[in-house]
This record gives structure tokens, C-alpha cells and sequence, in this order.
């Protein structure tokens, strides 16, 4: 049996997608079942869209999501090179054989010419493709023409007949060949297409199954053709069912953030993101949500993949990170993911006391500093946020009064002693419970939302407390 190949092609355009992950995520997996290889090819021959540098994020990007290849521009392999910008010849070398076969042709048609054949055509409400009209020039003749004059090469599509293959995910498909169009396969830069460069080099390169997105469906019927034409065996085809924005059209930056760098940067847990990428292609057998990327090669079946498109849904993936980090991660790895989050004035003395109070309200790591940020930072403290419609200034004035001299007094901050003291106070004032607690939490924290308020005052020590009751007593004191 043949060692299985698997691989992804990803595009040097910009970005590394979320998308390529997925892809990854899963052509990896399979290979894993198979004892097989996972390789990164880079197709870089469209260079109207290459940008400098994207592919060191890609490479990058897989390796913080733990996303291992074999082969690879950055790791080498026996079947190098791995970038197509460096097999220019060997596309120029099948290209001309598929000419002298009669299985491609010259075209010279530019581009105004084609942008009439396309009107003409749409006026007619016909599917705009090209016509053929280079098919009928003699060969002997256009292969003089073509060296000195600007064309391209055509694949020559049959007329008649289907091209089917048997999806690994979708079972049969199959496309009439009239309808498919004769695909530029060499352009007149003389870089390849994507269709002639991605049939060489998954043929040379011994991949087994393409596993790809399912927008590449319709480039499919080319390919077969280009593997018949050329007399190779054909891989399996698999075609993923694509990532989708909450209104189930394609995934796309335009209307969500899919850059992996910026989830990165956001602090999702990679962990976390793998498990969900994982769940948006496949179900586990026993149904389980959360599992770690061991859990998911062992268990990983072609057969469990879904098969409409997934909604990337944000929500769920905010709850799996909040998961990773109150479950998954232990406190010292933790730490290790939060320290690029620290602000530089987060106090790491304080980390240990800190975390148990803000790790259930942690949804990305990047939250740390709004979470904690009063622990160690002061900040504007209005009146109107500290007032009550429920009591008077007065009544506020006393409290906070009341509560600085008790505090003051007692001998050890520890939150169950301050939560004794603040008790005895309010029940023998009979104070409203909840407007005075929440006095003491916005003028102590500045916020209304925080971990228990006890523990926030011992980590606070008691001269920040004093300090900041004070002050809020203060705008009660002054006339107005
Ligand atoms: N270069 C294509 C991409 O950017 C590869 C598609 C394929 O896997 O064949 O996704």
C-alpha cells in the first residue's frame, strides 16, 4: 500500500487564515490515522496577490496551534521544492507537453477581445466561458506565433462526455464536460495556474488524497481531466464543507476577524481553538465536546465529517476558551500564557492571590487587565456613581464613615474579618444590604462587576482600602 500524502497549498496573499487552519487541522489527521505524511506546499505563482513575509506566518500560526508537517519549504523533504515560484520549469515542461499532445492550445486573444465574447455572451444569457476560437488555429503556426507574441495556454476541455469522481465526503459528483471552460493553464507572465501547478505537483509530489474546501469543487472536473490527459493515477478527492459567518455566507474578513495572528493576539487558548475547529468539521463518537488534539487523532473518522457548512460560531468559541482556562490549563501554564497580557504594571507578586478571584470571569487571556486592573491602578471616582436613589448623601456619607472606622480598627486584613466587621455595621444601622455593599465595591474597585468583594479587599491590603474609602467619603464631605 501507498503511503498516504496528504497536504495544504495555501496562498502567500496576506493573512493566515482561520480557514487554513481548519484545512490543516484535518489533512493532518488524516495522514496521523494513516502513518501517512502532511506536507505544506506554498502556491505562490499568482503574484498579483503574493505579499512578502505571509508565509512565515502561516508556518507560524501551525506551529502555535501544534499543527506538526513532515515536509515543508521550512523543514525540506525528499520532494523538494515546496514552493512553486521555485518549479517554473517543470509546469513550462507539461505544459508543452499537453500541447504536443493536442491536449492544450495557444490563445491570443486579449483581453478586449474576450471582454466583448463575455457580453456577447451574457447578452444572449449564456454562462460567459471562453469559446474556443484558438482551438481551430493550426498548431504548427501558433507555436511560431507564440514566440514572439503575448498569449496563454488553454486546457482543451472535451466537448462531450462527464467528468465524475467519488468524494471522499460527498460521495459521487460529476460535472458535463461541455459545461467546464478551457482553463488558462500557463499565463502569458508564463507562471502557471493554479489548475496546471496543482495537478503537477500533487502528482509529483505522490499525494494520495486531497482534502480541500469545497470552493474548489468546480476546479475539480479540470483537474481530472489534466490527470487523464497526462496518463497519471488520480488522488481522492475530498471537499470540506466551508467555514461560515452567522448568516451562512463564506467565512470572510469582511465580515469577522479569520486571522489567526489576531486570535493570537486576543488571547484564545490554542488549545481551545483547535478543539473548536475541530467540532466545526467533525462530531466526536461519544459525543463529546471538549477533547485535546491527542483525543481527536485518536478517535478522528473521514466518515464523521460534516457534510453542510459549519457557522463559526464566536459564542461557543468564547465559551470553549473560557473552559480551557478555568479547566484545562494548570496555574503555572496559565501564567505562562497570561505574562504577554500583563500590563506593565501588573503586580506578579500579586499573580497567585489575584487569579482565583477573576479565573472564572477570564474569557480570553487578554482580559486579565480590565479584570485586575484595580488591584494595582487607580483610577476617577465620580459621586453620581457612588450615589443611591435608595438613601441619602447623608446616609452614604455615614457609611463610608462608619465603615473607614471599623476598618481601621481591626487588627488582621483578612476578607473574613472585614466581611465580620461590615456586617455588624450594616445590620446594627439596618443599612439596605445590596446599596451598601455596592457602595463599598465601585468606591473600592471603581466598578460594579467584580470578583467577591471580601477577597478583593484583603488582595487590596488594607492602606489601599482606607485610602479609597476615603476618598469616596471625601465627595460626600465637601458642600455643594
Ligand atoms: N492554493 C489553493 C488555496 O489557496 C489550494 C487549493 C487546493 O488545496 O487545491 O487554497
Amino acid at each position: 500500500m501507498k503511503t498516504v500524502r496528504t497536504r495544504i497549498a495555501p496562498s502567500p496573499t496576506g493573512i493566515a487564515h482561520v480557514g487554513t487552519a481548519y484545512i490543516a487541522l484535518f489533512n493532518y489527521a488524516f495522514a496521523h490515522q494513516h502513518g501517512g505524511k502532511f506536507i505544506i506546499r506554498i502556491e505562490d505563482t499568482d503574484r498579483a496577490r503574493f505579499v512578502e513575509g505571509a508565509e512565515q506566518v502561516i508556518y507560524d500560526a501551525l506551529k502555535w496551534l501544534g499543527i506538526p508537517h513532515n515536509e515543508g519549504v521550512d523543514v525540506g523533504g525528499p520532494y523538494a521544492p515546496y514552493r512553486q515560484s521555485e518549479r517554473l520549469s517543470i509546469y513550462k515542461k507539461y505544459a508543452v507537453e499537453l500541447i504536443e499532445k493536442g491536449h492544450a492550445y495557444y490563445c491570443f486573444c486579449t483581453a478586449e477581445e474576450l471582454d466583448v465574447m463575455r457580453k456577447e455572451q451574457q447578452k444572449q444569457g449564456k454562462v460567459p466561458m471562453y469559446d474556443g476560437r484558438c482551438r481551430l488555429l493550426d498548431p504548427v503556426v501558433t507555436k511560431k506565433r507564440a514566440e514572439g507574441e503575448r498569449h496563454v495556454v488553454r486546457l482543451h476541455m472535451p466537448n462531450e462526455g462527464k467528468t465524475e469522481w467519488e468524494d471522499l465526503i460527498r460521495g459521487k459528483i460529476e460535472f458535463e464536460n461541455v459545461l467546464v471552460d478551457d482553463q488558462v493553464l500557463m499565463k502569458s507572465d508564463g507562471f502557471p495556474t493554479y489548475h496546471l501547478a496543482v495537478v503537477v505537483d500533487d502528482h509529483l509530489m505522490e499525494i494520495t488524497h486531497v482534502l480541500r474546501g469545497e470552493e474548489w469543487i468546480s476546479s475539480t472536473p479540470k483537474h481530472i481531466v489534466l490527470y487523464d490527459m497526462f496518463g497519471w493515477k488520480k488522488p481522492v478527492f475530498g471537499h470540506m464543507p466551508l467555514l461560515r459567518n452567522a448568516d451562512h455566507s463564506k467565512l470572510s474578513k469582511r465580515k469577522n476577524d479569520v486571522s489567526l495572528v489576531s486570535y493570537m493576539q486576543k488571547g484564545y487558548v490554542q488549545e481551545a481553538l483547535v478543539n473548536f475547529l475541530c467540532l466545526l468539521g467533525w462530531s466526536h463518537p461519544n459525543n463529546e465536546e471538549v477533547f485535546d488534539l491527542q483525543n481527536f487523532l485518536k478517535n478522528f473518522a473521514i466518515e464523521r465529517m460534516q457534510k453542510t457548512g459549519p457557522v463559526f460560531d464566536f459564542n461557543k468559541l468564547n465559551w470553549m476558551n473560557g473552559v480551557y482556562i478555568r479547566e484545562k490549563l494548570g496555574t503555572a501554564e496559565l501564567r505562562g500564557r497570561l505574562e504577554p497580557f500583563f500590563p506593565t504594571d501588573f503586580p506578579r507578586d500579586k499573580f497567585d492571590a489575584i487569579l482565583p478571584l477573576i479565573r472564572e470571569r477570564l474569557v480570553l487571556l487578554s482580559d486579565i487587565e480590565s479584570l485586575t486592573d484595580f488591584f494595582y491602578r487607580d483610577f476617577q471616582l465620580e459621586k453620581s456613581t457612588l450615589q443611591s436613589k435608595k438613601v441619602e448623601d447623608g446616609v452614604v456619607k455615614e457609611q463610608l464613615e462608619k465603615t473607614i472606622e471599623s476598618l481601621r480598627n481591626t487588627t488582621e486584613w483578612k476578607y473574613d474579618i472585614v466581611e465580620a466587621a461590615v456586617r455588624v455595621l450594616q445590620e446594627a444601622n439596618t443599612w439596605n444590604k445590596g446599596q451598601y455593599f455596592m457602595l463599598l465595591r465601585v468606591a473600592v474597585t471603581g466598578k460594579t462587576a467584580t470578583p467577591p468583594l471580601f477577597e478583593t479587599i484583603e488582595v487590596l491590603g488594607k492602606d489601599k482600602t482606607l485610602e479609597r474609602l476615603t476618598r469616596a467619603q471625601k465627595l460626600f464631605s465637601s458642600q455643594k
